[in-house]
């Protein structure tokens, strides 16, 4: 009787997506892989546009595999101070730990400890990249770190024209400056 052949234990959402390794002839030590998925096949919605590249060194043990990926890909942006749009190269990484099965290890796997049966023949990232990615959007986006945003009281883009408002209050990111100088004057 075939026994049924083992499956990634978490969901994998992600099928067929060019971010599969072939382990099953890989000698031990350091090996390279420059991987590419497109980015509906990892389900990321329209924020990205070019394919996904994964840069993937693996380092082989007879005990486990090291896994590090280096992700980039383009993104279209909204800055969430002057709600522009903008195009960014985005970047992450991480890394995972494959470790043979052995006696006594099983149900110890986490996100970045994952446990192989010794007959596995592939190492399937696809849902690891697509779960960075998506983690590593920040939750505040800024089409660059000066951004000076949108007059709260005119709406003009601060970036490109001045207005007449009383601009001293507008930019937050000087208002512990100002205090300081204050309470200096005032000591
Ligand atoms: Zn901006
Ligand atoms: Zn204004």
């Amino acid at each position: 009787m075939e026994t049924p052949a083992q499956h990634s234990k978490k969901p994998n959402r992600v099928s067929e997506s060019g971010l599969r390794i072939n382990i099953s002839k890989l000698s031990e030590g350091i090996h390279d892989f420059n991987l590419q998925a497109d980015p509906s096949q990892l389900e990321l919605g329209d924020t990205f546009t070019s394919p996904v590249s994964v840069n993937v060194k693996l380092d082989k043990s007879s005990t486990q595999i090291y896994l590090k990926a280096e992700i980039a890909l383009d993104g279209n942006f909204t800055c969430d101070r002057c709600l522009i749009d903008f195009k960014s190269e985005f970047r992450t990484s991480f890394n995972i730990v494959f470790m043979y099965e052995a006696r006594g290890l099983k149900g110890e796997q986490s996100n970045d400890i994952q446990i192989l049966s010794p007959d596995t023949n592939h190492i399937d990232i696809a849902e690891d990249v697509r779960q960075y990615i998506l983690l590593a959007i920040p939750i505040k986006i800024l089409c660059s770190e000066n951004c000076r945003g949108l007059c709260p009281s005119c709406g003009t883009d601060l970036n490109q024209n001045q207005c007449k408002c009383d601009s001293e209050t507008h930019d937050p990111r000087w208002e512990t400056l100002s205090k300081i100088i204050k309470n200096e004057k005032n000591n």
